[in-house]
């Protein structure tokens, strides 16, 4: 992991141990709850590369309620996010991480990793770099979407209307998951506005995830912030988790 070369591309930079450990600690100390008062859901890529170590404390959190499929795309939908909502303990909290992942091993470059037990660098996430190449090579048909590649055809599509941005980008793979970040994000906004929260407080974590190979990642951190349903009072997160910690994280190499 080139912490060096990862900055240039991505801000708020932590291993996800340690940015998963602070953000408990927030929800803790900022919002007064126990970890079993919140039940988590990810929607982050299936990749077995994302069975990520997290903290002993982090784990005392109900859940995940899983909701992402390729890339992290909130595939479970609206039944889904419905299904998980009506989990909640009573006037407790919904925390929802999101968000695509990408691959840097030590010498690789953005988009490639080195995966356990095998000495050559491969894609990751492997689902966007197979969508890029279809839109390089101009293979992507507009609409189409198969019962057999759903999943797969959704990303290639969201792919194809961004064509222009991300085959004019100098480092496409990065832009493809830009792209993707926020076609996640835009999902999981529309889902939740078709859905009764019947929780205190709502948590949005959003960001890249970038593996560095084995259970290692580090993450990027866009959004951290909570919404209090009852008021709908907003409170921006982010501001109490620090960054600086990246190259001393228990993690980093
Ligand atoms: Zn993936």
């Amino acid at each position: 992991m080139n912490i060096e070369y990862l900055s240039q591309y991505y801000k708020n930079l932590l291993n996800t141990y340690d940015s998963s450990k602070q953000m408990m600690e927030i929800m803790e100390s900022h919002l007064g709850f126990k970890p079993n008062q919140i039940l988590h859901a990810n929607s982050i890529c299936s990749d077995d590369i994302n069975e990520i170590e997290f903290p002993k404390h982090v784990y005392k959190m109900l859940g995940p309620f899983r909701m992402g499929g390729l890339d992290g795309f909130p595939f479970a939908g609206l039944t889904g996010i419905k299904a998980y909502s009506s989990h909640v303990p009573e006037e407790g909290a919904l925390f929802i991480y999101f968000g695509p992942h990408i691959g840097h091993s030590d010498g690789s470059e953005l988009g490639m990793v080195k995966r356990t037990g095998q000495n050559f660098y491969s894609s990751c996430c492997g689902a966007a770099t197979l969508a890029l190449a279809k839109l390089q090579k101009g293979q992507i048909k507009e609409g189409e979407i198969t019962e057999l590649d759903y999943q797969q055809n959704v990303l290639e599509q969201i792919l194809l209307k961004n064509a222009d941005r991300i085959l004019s980008s100098t480092c496409q793979i990065y832009e493809a998951t830009e792209v993707i970040y926020e076609a996640i994000k835009e999902r999981i906004l529309l889902l939740l506005g078709q859905t009764t929260l019947n929780c205190r407080y709502l948590i949005l974590a959003g960001g890249v995830v970038i593996n560095s190979g084995g259970t290692n990642s580090f993450s990027s951190t866009r959004i951290f912030h909570c919404i209090e349903q009852q008021s709908g009072a907003q409170k921006d997160l982010l501001p109490f988790m620090k960054f600086e910690s990246v190259s001393n994280s228990k993690l980093s190499f």
